[in-house]
């Protein structure tokens, strides 16, 4: 927009700012009216005024000089009347024509006179009737000078001169000095009228001139005044237009760009229209799609409802089952628990007599006598330490088994256990490999316990390798970064035996299992509850047992334990656990 031109809302703005003027700079609409036409309405007046004094005037002056003309025109007839009469005199003296030159332009001039004074009274009909009354006396007068000079030369002087002693042609002649005397007269009077009028006039239009002249002047020097003030106002009003201007300039300016953004945005909206509706048109057709599959849902649904009614009843009975289960494993395990301690105490007492035999206190034995004694002596221990076993598995299963947890030196450990294999795998030829574990490296568990998995680890090793093999014992102390109280310690028990199908590496840690029972001397037979004892022992304290074989290559034996405190001895107090009922079904 430019800054000069005023377009509607420009006006308006003005408006707008001539409302904030103060009012003395403003003009209401009398004083525009009075600024606009007001020194011209005076001056037209005006002229209006002096043109009709200066008209009157004029006509007065006219008047007073046909007045005058009449005075003069009166004092010429009377002068060419004079003049006939000296010529008609000299004539009558003298008797010489040329005497009669003035009588003849006389006579003419008083034809031009008479007429002069008849056009100069116009319509006054007291001249009028003056006139008339002055032509019948010069026309008596011109009859007695005609008729003396017509004597005259005829009759001779004498006749002529009683003519003129008739006093004719002196009555005529006083009675013309009589009529122009009296229009005369008349008109000095109109000429003093007229004289008045003009002067009046005058006066009316000297008065008009000052007075309209000093009105305007004043009107002239008010309006200069309001003008001036307007002007200041407008020149106001024209700054702050101008001020507005440039606001208006610069918020139009925003608004192009507001309006530029707008429709960018616009375009954003209406490419985001179209995205929309194809979404909606998607989402139709998933609508439908999830209406259909949720018909199938509720189908589904109620099919579910059945099924978990019936699984509901097969809960119930699984429940039920467990209970019974749970009450069967509670009766094996006081079974157990009780028939063990009465195994023990008459094995143990076969065993006490045996010893006494074999001391040979009731008298000496042969050689195969001792034999025997022997043999019994071995197996009654093989039979003690099967219904051992099965005495543990029943407490561990019920929750009786006594736990010593504490810090406990793996190294020292191992040493107690390495001074029981090393005579068994040096019997088969197989090569031990003696851990090296960490000296500081401790494990919180129950050291019996601890001794007893490694025991039987270490036992089965030798059972399952064949002589020239090779056992060895690993330690590795594993941490979890983030959580150092779960810092475990793991023992690989490694052999180079036969090794274990890996279908039935979870199989063998079930009580009473023994894989290829025929391959097992009988030298090598047990029950198949030493893994199972083993990782019951485990898992009750807080560890795990864990087996990785390869057929023909060797098993190994993974048992974690949670670590100890590092350098704590046997100074750290001991925790007593009763180990958790075993979560598997008798
Ligand atoms: P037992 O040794 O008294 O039979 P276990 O529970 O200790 O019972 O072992 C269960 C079975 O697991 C064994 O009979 C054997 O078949 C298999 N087994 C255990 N340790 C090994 C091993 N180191 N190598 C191969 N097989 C093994």
């Amino acid at each position: 927009m430019s800054k000069l031109r005023a377009g509607p809302s420009d006006r308006r703005a003005a408006g707008d700012v001539r409302e904030q003027l103060p009012a003395g700079v403003r003009m209401n609409t009398l004083q525009r009216v009075a600024a606009t036409g007001g020194i011209a309405a005076i001056v037209l007046l005006l002229g209006v005024l002096i043109f009709d004094g200066i008209s009157n005037s004029h006509e007065a002056r006219d008047a007073i000089r046909s007045s005058h003309r009449m005075i003069e025109a009166a004092q010429a007839t009377l002068q060419d009347i004079t003049n006939a009469e000296t010529g008609q005199r000299g004539y009558l003296i003298t008797h010489d024509e040329d005497y009669l030159a003035p009588y003849h332009e006389a006579l003419l001039a008083i034809t031009a006179d008479t007429s002069a004074l008849r056009r100069l009274a116009g319509a006054d009909s007291v001249h009028k009737r003056q006139l008339d009354s002055l032509s019948k006396r010069i026309d008596a007068k011109l009859s007695e000078l005609a008729v003396t000079v017509a004597l005259a030369r005829s009759g001779g002087p004498d006749s002529a001169r009683a003519e003129v002693l008739t006093n004719r042609g002196k009555v005529a002649m006083d009675d013309i000095r009589g009529v122009l005397g009296q229009l005369s007269a008349h008109q000095d009077a109109l000429l003093a009228e007229r004289i008045a009028a003009s002067d009046k006039h005058y006066r009316v239009v000297t008065v008009t001139d000052v007075a309209g002249t000093s009105g305007a002047v004043l009107l002239a020097l008010l309006l200069n005044m309001m003008l001036t003030r307007y002007a200041d106002g407008q020149a106001v009003a024209a700054r702050m237009l101008l001020a507005q201007n440039s606001e208006l300039n610069d918020a139009n300016k925003l608004l192009g760009e507001q309006t530029l953004e707008l429709e960018l945005q616009n375009h954003q909206l209406q490419e985001q229209t179209v995205e929309l509706e194809s979404q909606q048109i998607q989402l139709e057709e998933q609508a439908s799609e999830l209406e259909m599959q949720a018909e199938e849902l509720v189908a589904s649904v109620e099919e579910l409802q059945l099924q978990s009614s019936v699984a509901e009843e097969a809960r119930v009975r699984a429940e039920e089952a467990t209970a019974r289960a749970e009450d069967a494993s509670q009766a094996k395990s006081l079974f157990l628990t009780t028939m063990s301690h009465e195994l023990r105490t008459p094995l143990n007492a076969i065993g006490g007599y045996v010893d006494l035999l074999a001391m040979e206190i009731r008298g000496p034995l042969v050689e195969a006598q001792k034999d025997d004694l022997r043999r019994i002596k071995k197996s009654g221990q093989h039979l003690l330490s099967l219904i051992n076993d099965i005495l543990n598995l029943a407490k561990i299963e019920s929750g009786q088994l006594d736990l010593r947890i504490r810090d406990v030196s793996l190294a020292s450990v191992l040493e107690n256990v390495e001074a029981l294999v090393t005579p068994q795998f040096g019997a088969k030829g197989i090569k031990y490999v003696y851990p090296r574990c960490d000296a500081s490296l401790r494990v919180r568990a129950d050291s019996e316990k601890l001794q007893q998995i490694l025991l039987n680890l270490l036992s089965n090793a030798c059972k399952f390798t064949n002589s020239g093999g090779r056992v060895s014992v690993e330690c590795d102390a594993l941490s979890d970064a983030e959580a150092d109280h779960r810092a475990t310690v793991s023992l690989r028990v490694r052999d180079s035996g036969r090794g274990i199908a890996s279908e039935k590496l979870e199989e063998i840690f079930e009580p009473f299992v023994q894989i290829d029972r025929h391959l097992t001397g009988s030298s090598q037979q047990g029950v198949g509850l030493g893994l199972a004892i083993s990782r019951d022992l485990a898992r009750s304290m807080s560890g795990d047992l864990m087996a990785e074989s390869e057929l023909g290559v060797g098993t190994t034996f993974v048992l974690t334990l949670p670590r100890g405190t590092i350098g704590v001895g046997a100074g750290v107090p001991a925790e007593s656990v009763a180990a958790a009922s075993s979560q598997r079904p008798s």
